[in-house]
């Protein structure tokens, strides 16, 4: 051991000094204990490797507590911008709730309820009545309930009407969505079981036909939302399915994911997407959905169909393990009293307003954003690049929006580093590489989160390179 590493005092004797005095101030002793010896850990292994020539001062060791009391304190779940023009992100959350949600999220939350309280009747009342009008208007189903989101929205949906019983299902929509949602699997935990038809790129009616009989619970339709199929392809059209179900009398549940509620025609700078409403008024039996996909909203599975039906998963005693909160209700009803009117929902729906903006105002946000940064950064090279952005989230398979984003260079200082800097920063800002530049798209920055895009971004592009730089 050498000697400077020795001279680095105990915790004990730095805990007695001034430096720390304000440190203890604030804060349990325990955790300032836990924090010094992390502190002096990550010292000792600097000096160690030479990284520091000598041993610390109590001032640098209470800095280097500092620092790591943050990282203790930083919640895990934090708020992040998403500069990666992908707006329904899952791996950031998928949508982001409209302004308006936010007050019924904290009137729900920091009070009670009529959760399941009936204020007219004064007596008990039901979670799942909360929501069922405003989707019954919006959809025009005959009744509609809520779970937890879209993966056990279908589980309970075949737990009612198939378990036990065979669900058919075409070979080509035997999709996975996300790694963890597999159409096969899903319907194996849910009680019912699987019955493939037609192949991969081709289903016709006539294998629906030929697989029903009196063991069939139901026809499942799955929407192929993150994947398209093109080439010697053949599939059976809602309509067809629905004709077929009814001369069999068995019912058909449509998995549309996506959950677009009106015809995408109301919302004219929307690509064509399957819509719940169309789905209905084909004449299918159940439809179900996500909250938070096209819909905007929390997350959230959604069913809307025949009212026996949904009578029926109401009294299902599955529904009790996939229940919504109340949180989740609150956020997902003032979300859809948005789409009442879809031109508002299109501007206040920040999912929809992303994925609708026009590829000259994507022009104009990126313009802005890069001479605001040309300004504050000197020796940075700063392109627009006209480019393609995805959706995400299981939608909009294909669909390319047109977008801007800032490529951002910085000589001497790779866009790996450039990107890792960008995560670090507080709030994080997660950005992509790409061509040997760090690719920030504005299409997904929500307006109030600009400035502090562009001070994470002058700070990344001047930092010095101590990877633990704020
Ligand atoms: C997204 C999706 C799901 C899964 O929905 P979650 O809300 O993520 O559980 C299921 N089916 C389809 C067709 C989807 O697009």
């Amino acid at each position: 051991m050498n000697d400077s590493r020795r001279k680095i005092p105990s915790v004990d004797s730095l805990l007695g000094r001034e430096e720390f005095a304000a440190i203890l101030d604030a804060r349990p002793r325990w955790l300032v204990v836990d924090a010094v010896r992390r502190a002096l850990q990550r010292l000792r292994a600097d000096l160690a490797a030479g990284r520091r020539p000598d041993a610390p001062t109590a001032a640098e060791v209470a800095a280097a507590t500092r620092t790591e009391i943050e990282a203790m304190e930083r919640p895990s779940l934090r708020r992040v911008i998403n500069a990666t023009g992908i707006p329904l992100h899952t791996n950031l959350g998928r949508a982001p709730l409209p302004a308006r949600a936010r007050w019924a999220l904290e009137d729900a939350a920091l009070g009670y309820s009529n959760l399941e309280y009936d204020l007219e009747a004064g007596a008990r009342g039901s979670r799942y009545d909360h929501c069922a009008d405003l989707l019954k208007e919006l959809t025009g189903a005959e009744d509609a309930l809520v779970v937890n989101n879209n993966a056990a929205a279908v589980v309970l949906v075949l737990n009612e009407l198939a378990r036990e019983r065979g669900v058919i299902v075409s070979r080509g929509e035997l999709v996975e969505i996300g790694g963890s949602f597999r159409v096969p699997d899903i319907i194996a935990k849910s009680g019912a079981r699987i019955v493939e038809v037609g192949a991969t790129n081709r289903t016709h009616p006539e294998d629906y036909e030929r697989a029903i009989g009196p063991d069939t619970g139901a026809l499942l339709k799955v929407h192929r939302s993150n994947f398209r199929q093109s080439g010697f392809v053949a599939e059976v059209s809602i309509g067809q399915l629905v004709a077929l179900a009814r001369k069999h009398e068995v019912p058909v549940i449509h998995d549309i994911g996506s959950g677009l509620l009106p015809d995408a025609s109301k919302i004219p700078e929307l690509p064509w997407e399957p819509s719940v409403s169309g789905s209905l008024s084909a004449g299918v039996d159940v439809v179900t959905f996500s909250g938070d996909k096209l819909l905007g909203g929390p997350q959230a599975g959604i069913i809307v169909g025949r009212g026996a039906i949904v009578a029926g998963l109401r009294a299902n005693p599955l529904l009790r393990a996939l229940r919504v909160d109340k949180l989740t209700l609150a956020a997902l009803e003032a979300t859809l009293r948005l789409w009442r009117d879809p031109a508002t929902a299109a501007t206040e729906v920040p999912a929809l307003a992303m994925i609708t903006q026009s590829g000259d105002a994507s022009r104009r946000r990126a313009e802005n954003i890069a001479s605001a940064l040309r300004e504050r950064v000197r020796d940075a090279e700063i392109v627009l690049v006209r480019d393609a952005a995805e959706v995400g989230g299981g939608s909009y398979p294909g669909v390319q929006l047109e977008t801007w984003t800032l490529k951002i260079r910085l000589p001497g200082t790779g866009e790996s580093q450039l990107e890792a800097r960008c995560r670090a920063a507080t709030p994080p800002v997660i950005a992509r590489v790409s061509d040997g530049a760090l690719c920030v798209d504005p299409r997904t920055v929500l307006p109030h989160e600009e400035p502090e895009l562009i001070d994470v971004l002058s700070n990344a592009l001047t930092a010095d390179d101590d990877p633990r730089r704020p």
